[in-house]
């Protein structure tokens, strides 16, 4: 078996109703590549048949290498993702969710964008976003915080659809903990890579639903406190809470407290993170 030039690495939890559309046409996109390839799917203990499913297409010959990982009970996205590059044996690490909202026929633009050069890693930027209006405007919301926060001008920097050097990957492994998956653009760009956007179509989900529900916004925002701090203008932010808040506390406004105790928890969630970090490093 050569080693492949491309891994499609593809979490999955209860995906059943999409699985045989999106493994026919990643088939067929794969094999319009001049490049050797390989699927990775990744099963994130799903509780549905998806299990069976891929079961069945792994004892079927493949025309494109197929493999998969199962995690032994739900771990979410981002520990789905480390399963499926721990395994993947591409240059370049391809991601894309499994629901078809990005179209796979995308994905060559994307490896081509990295095989010129042009970047080391290349984010999605969804086109017409086919989602709810409240998912649409917290995600307008969270890519100008991180604008405003990283410099970067990224348009869509938590799309599932990504392409990135192995390289990349591999520095990002220590950042796969929590829903972090959010934060792979702006985390890539702080180590010093190139990280480029590249527009694509968006379509409805017509199978199955969405997996995260109400508490990713919660996620997405404990997950942005180690982030943000990782940046000047992170820290900024953290000092004027501090400074805004012992101001008011100074002068009897109880807000004051509120506030430092914010700053309290923003510090005690970035401390956290880190420690977790370094033990899995
Ligand atoms: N997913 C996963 N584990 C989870 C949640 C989601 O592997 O705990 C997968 C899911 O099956 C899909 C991708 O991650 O392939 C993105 O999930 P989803 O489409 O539900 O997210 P959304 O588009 O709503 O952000
Ligand atoms: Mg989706």
């Amino acid at each position: 078996m050569s080693t492949p030039l491309v891994s499609v690495v593809v979490p999955m939890y209860n995906e059943e109703a999409n699985l045989s559309e999106l493994h026919a046409r990643l088939i067929k996109v794969l094999a319009g590549l001049d490049a050797a390839c390989e699927i990775v799917y990744v099963d994130d203990g799903s509780t549905d048949n998806t299990p069976e499913q891929l079961e069945m297409l792994l004892l079927q010959p493949q025309p494109i290498c197929t493999r998969a990982v199962r995690l032994p009970h739900r771990r979410g996205k981002t520990a789905a993702l480390s399963a499926g590059f721990a395994i993947a044996r591409g240059s370049i690490l391809v991601t894309t969710d499994a629901d078809l909202q990005e179209p796979p026929e995308v994905l060559p633009m994307l490896v081509s964008k990295l095989r010129s050069g042009e970047a080391h890693l290349v984010v999605a930027w969804r086109q017409q976003r086919q989602d709810t209006l409240l998912r649409v405007f917290a995600s307008r919301l969270f890519n100008s915080a991180l604008r405003w926060i990283t410099g970067l001008s990224l348009h869509d920097m938590n799309c599932g659809t990504k392409a990135m050097k192995r390289e990349v990957a591999e520095n990002l492994e220590g950042w796969l903990i929590s829903d972090m998956h959010r934060y792979l653009p702006v985390l890539a760009a702080r180590m010093g890579y190139r990280v480029a956007e590249a527009p694509v179509p968006h379509v409805v989900r017509r199978r199955g639903r969405s997996r995260f529900g109400a508490s990713r916004y919660l996620r997405a925002a404990i997950d942005l406190l180690p982030v943000s701090l990782l940046w000047w203008r992170g820290w900024l932010l953290w000092l004027l809470l501090v400074a805004s808040s012992t101001l008011l506390v100074a002068t009897r406004y109880p807000f004051g407290w509120l506030g430092l105790a914010a700053a309290m928890v923003w510090a005690a969630g970035a401390l956290r993170f880190w420690l977790r970090r370094n033990r899995r490093e």
